[in-house]
């Protein structure tokens, strides 16, 4: 199927190899390494950046949901994958993909054990995970004897691993918070631990907290953000290349008489003669309303052209009254220069978002 016309999201995956070997440069050499690639990693395109990471050598990747992990595997994808987000009425298809399941609740953790013995497993990697202060999901400390009561004799699972998520390891203020999530965890292990028998692999930082919290590495780490190029700190952009460039190309350029509206709404009424020039990408493709009326820019000819107007559902239109161009001349809507966090900070939103929100009808090329 051809793809929208005129705009692709370019991924760059030599820099996402250098942001790989940056983040375990600050791990220690036994530390495992999971790369996160939910949400089509994180909008790139999960099947390639995970066989990217495969020859890498990642030891783990996780997905939100079943489905994610099913296309990684019908991609050939062998590497253990976590399930983060898995609800009972999967667990049978998961078996069959080889998917591991995060298991946060006593609800989930009984329905999983039932499906495997059915299925007739043994020792079938799940992982449980514990609330230390996300307050999202996970077991607490008190479900901690029930759990282990649960676990009794139970040989058609074997529990791989224990983590927990952090809230706020990107935010140094809120030090003294994560450091009792990372004690709370602690607490947690110990009392599991000692009823297990054995002690499984351990993990709760995320890339934050790989950056901030190195006493809190444990026995591997969950990187997303950070292979995508953000540290979500200024003093990680030296080290890390973000991965993803948004381009698309003028399709017009129009001239706006004073007293001229301009789109839907009529949003803008021009107060002297403008110049704009209209893109194809919209809404539809992931650039929400909030970017119109001059909230977020792009980039032509180097320099910042804002959008103007609300955004329509595949275009939208942006100031060019000051700027050296041509139609079918290239705009950056993000990239290395203007990344997606500064794009995204413009409404008040995260590279996260953006990144995640680029649909799926926008070409994704790599180089
Ligand atoms: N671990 C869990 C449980 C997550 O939900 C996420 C992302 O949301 C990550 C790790 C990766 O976080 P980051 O993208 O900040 O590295």
């Amino acid at each position: 199927m051809l793809k929208a016309q005129g705009t692709v999201l370019e991924i760059d995956l030599k820099a996402l190899k250098h942001n790989v070997e940056f983040l375990k440069s600050r791990l220690q050499p036994h530390t495992k390494f999971l790369a996160v690639v939910k949400a089509f990693a994180y909008g790139s395109d999960s099947i390639e950046i995970a066989k990217t990471l495969e020859e890498l050598q990642v030891d783990y990747f996780a997905v939100a949901y079943v489905s994610e992990g099913i296309v990684l595997r019908e991609a050939g994808i062998t590497t253990p994958i976590l399930v983060l987000h898995p609800v009972p009425e999967y667990f049978e298809t998961m078996i069959a993909h080889c998917l591991e399941p995060s298991l946060y609740s006593h609800r989930v953790l009984e329905a999983f054990i039932a499906v495997a013995e059915d299925k007739k497993q043994t020792h079938y990697p799940v992982h449980l995970k514990f609330n230390t202060g996300l307050n999202r999901l996970g077991f607490s400390q008190i479900d901690c004897p029930k759990i282990l009561s649960t676990l009794e004799n139970k040989s058609a699972i074997k529990v791989t691993s224990l983590f927990s998520h952090l809230a706020a390891s990107e935010d140094l203020n809120e030090k003294q918070f994560t450091i009792q999530q990372i004690e709370t965890f602690k607490t947690m292990i110990a009392e599991m631990a000692s009823g297990l028998g054995y002690t499984p692999m351990l993990h709760q930082c995320n890339t934050s907290g790989i950056l901030n919290y190195p006493q809190a590495h444990f026995d591997m780490v969950r990187s997303g953000i950070g292979m995508y190029g953000f540290g979500n700190d200024p003093k990680f952009n030296p080290f890390l290349k973000p991965i993803a460039t948004l381009k698309t190309t003028i399709s017009q350029i129009h001239t706006l008489e004073k007293g001229d509206s301009l789109g839907y709404n009529r949003a803008l009424i021009a107060t002297k003669t403008l110049q704009t020039a209209t893109l194809p990408i919209g809404h539809a493709d992931g650039i929400t309303r909030a970017y119109g009326n001059k909230k977020g820019y792009v980039i032509i000819n180097k320099q910042k052209a804002y959008i103007v107007g609300n955004v329509c559902m595949d275009m939208i239109m942006v100031d060019v009254t000051e700027i050296d161009c041509n139609e079918g001349d290239e705009a950056i809507v993000f990239g290395p220069h203007h990344t997606a966090e500064h794009f995204s900070e413009t409404i008040g939103s995260i590279s996260y978002e953006i990144l995640t929100a680029i649909s799926q009808r926008v070409k994704r090329v790599f180089k």
